[in-house]
């Protein structure tokens, strides 16, 4: 009897654990766009638009988004996200020429008046400027870890740039890390593309940027700046943490460059140099690229979860009617 039973019941089994198997795939594959419950807590009347920094994490990484997992965490909360393209070695304005032309498109395919602009590293700059010259066209602007006083790292990369290459002094600092750090800021192995980036995150690059583009910079140092100018409401928010996940390999690259600050930073940009506007938070256990979810995801698991954080700010906007 048993004989008989044994052969069922194995195949029962087979088939219970392939169920299974095939449920758990069908479920990873859905779990980023699904949602259990508060489903539309994202959900902004106007559009959120992700500017990307100075890295060019396409080139390094192939198809790896740049907000590792972040637009699909939006949108199961409901929010409409377009993620904008730019050039990676150019100076501000240009990229901000870029993403405008990107936001108008989105403005017209949409069908919404306005969007919401969240800008990482030099994305932040970028969005800046669309909401400095097309202030009607943006309903906010959030900036995540950007250097509105520039970063001291670039100061000091583009200081030592000579003759094509960067100076001894850089090389010897960095030995084997330059090429993963030089590579996430510049994303390229040739130096030279890097430097028109590094100058526009220099202190002097950025002192011009601001001269010209002033909305929502505080007016005291470390202070934080007008909630909201011309219409459109301001926000930033920036980690300090640097040593966050022992599995992540970029974190001891952000640990070399994090040297070159007076101030506490998220390895390439101050706390007080991150303020715009509203300041949400500057001092997350975050490094520069937890603040994009990078890489894949490793982030501190003692604290706020980038996604959780992007997610907050989507319901922060929606409550205020934007
Ligand atoms: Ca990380």
């Amino acid at each position: 009897m048993t004989r008989i039973i044994q052969p069922g019941g194995t195949e029962m089994r087979r088939i219970i654990i392939l169920g299974i198997i095939a449920f758990g795939l069908a479920w990873a594959g859905s779990a980023q766009a699904f949602c259990w419950w508060n489903c539309n807590s994202a959900k902004t009347k106007y559009p959120i638009v992700l500017a990307h920094g100075a890295a060019g994490f396409d080139e390094l990484f192939g198809v790896v988004e740049y907000r590792y997992g972040i637009p699909s965490a939006l949108r199961s909360k409901g929010a409409t996200v377009f993620v904008t393209q730019v050039s990676q070695f150019n100076s501000t304005e240009v990229r901000g020429e870029q993403l405008l032309a990107q936001v108008e498109t989105i403005v017209a395919i949409t069908g919404s008046s306005k969007v919401n602009l969240i800008g990482h590293s030099h994305g932040g700059l970028d969005v800046r400027y669309v909401a400095s010259v097309r202030p009607d066209l943006v309903a906010s602007v959030t900036t995540v870890g950007t250097p509105h006083q520039g970063a001291d790292l670039a100061d000091f990369l583009s200081e030592n740039f000579e003759d094509g290459s960067f100076s001894q002094a850089v090389l010897d600092f960095f030995a084997e890390s330059l090429g993963t750090v030089i590579g996430l800021l510049s994303g390229s192995s040739n130096p030279q593309d890097g430097l028109a980036a590094l100058e526009s995150l220099s202190s002097a690059g950025v002192a011009a940027f601001n001269a010209a583009h002033p909305e929502a910079l505080p007016a005291s140092a470390c202070g934080e700046g007008p909630a909201s100018v011309n219409g459109v409401r301001y926000f930033s928010w920036s980690g300090t943490g640097v040593l966050t996940n022992v599995f992540d390999l970029s974190d001891p690259a952000l640990g070399l460059t994090s040297l070159f600050y007076s101030e506490s930073n998220d390895g390439l940009v101050g706390r007080c140099s991150s303020h715009l506007g509203d300041v949400i938070r500057d001092d997350y256990f975050q490094n520069h690229l937890d603040e994009v979810n990078q890489l894949f995801g490793l982030v501190s698991i003692f604290t706020s979860n980038p996604k959780t954080l992007y997610k907050n700010h989507a319901s922060r906007l929606k409550r205020l009617g934007l």
